[in-house]
């Protein structure tokens, strides 16, 4: 198990064994090079093809194409955990995006991480979108937004892999995948929900994440959110990365765009 500091001498001992190497290009000398970090610096709505009904105002840090692809399927499926903090960066920017479009006076922000299936925790050793949302919260405070964790959704039955299928499958296999985790919600009370994921691609997990997340009591009438590292792009040409992102409802004068201004971002998070 061990604690951070035994992490960090691991990470130490990790440097001094393993070349490290872009993992989005394969260049020396980088977790994440400079040429390619940028590109998850690019904040965008997530807008799959066939747009789900009741899909969340979702915000992406950069697109999932290009050297963003390779990068993800490193953290996730070949276990660089260092990882976790230039994408836990990009998932932060993602989500100070998509809280910045909310008008009002500015509230606490609650990650709610989509929990993975069983089956795929069992064969990763380990829960790839908590270690992101653990460094997203990390890098929130300390740009100075009130933010925590909570883990409002569980799992329930079990869905299959949904690798290969077409979205309407997909959404027929995670129909009833997620129900309220037990217990009360451990959040601040007007607090903006935000569900937290690594990609989105036909945006049916995260439809049926929201479906539960929204009739929960403790809701209240903030509109579930959705942020994630990187969304599969759209080859529509009015769409062009980092153009206007939503307003969410009526946006005053002084809507806070600070968070933004103050996320260190990717590229100086290794
Ligand atoms: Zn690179």
């Amino acid at each position: 198990m061990g604690g951070p500091g035994i992490a960090a001498l691991a990470s130490a001992l990790a440097d001094l064994v393993l070349p490290r190497t872009c993992a989005g290009c394969g260049i020396a000398g980088w977790v994440l090079c400079p040429r390619c970090a940028p590109l998850l610096a690019e904040p965008r709505t997530a807008s799959p093809r066939r747009f789900p009904w009741g899909f969340p105002p979702t915000v992406a840090a950069g697109a999932y194409a290009g050297p963003v692809r390779p990068a993800v399927i490193a953290f996730k499926e070949r276990g660089r955990a260092e990882l976790a903090v230039p994408l836990g960066a990009a998932l932060a920017l993602a989500v100070a995006a998509v809280v910045s479009a909310v008008p009002g006076p500015r509230r606490p922000v609650v990650l709610v991480p989509v929990p993975s299936s069983r089956q795929a925790l069992r064969s990763r050793g380990r829960d790839h979108v908590r270690e992101l949302t653990a460094r997203a919260v990390v890098e929130l405070r300390t740009a100075g937004v009130v933010a925590s964790e909570a883990r409002l959704l569980r799992r329930r039955g079990r869905a299959r892999d949904s690798a290969g299928l077409s979205a309407a499958q997909r959404r027929a296999n995670l129909a009833g995948t997620f129900e309220p985790a037990p217990g009360p919600p451990a959040h601040p009370r007007r607090a903006l929900l935000v569900l937290v994921d690594d990609v989105v691609t036909t945006g049916a997990t995260l439809t049926e994440a929201a479906a539960v997340l929204a009739p929960l009591e403790c809701v209240g009438d903030a509109p579930v959110l959705a942020a994630v590292v990187a969304a599969t792009p759209r080859a529509d040409p009015e769409r062009r990365p980092g153009t206007r992102l939503p307003v969410i409802g009526k946006r005053p004068e002084n809507v806070p765009r600070r968070p933004l201004d103050r996320l260190s971002g990717p590229a100086q998070g290794d």
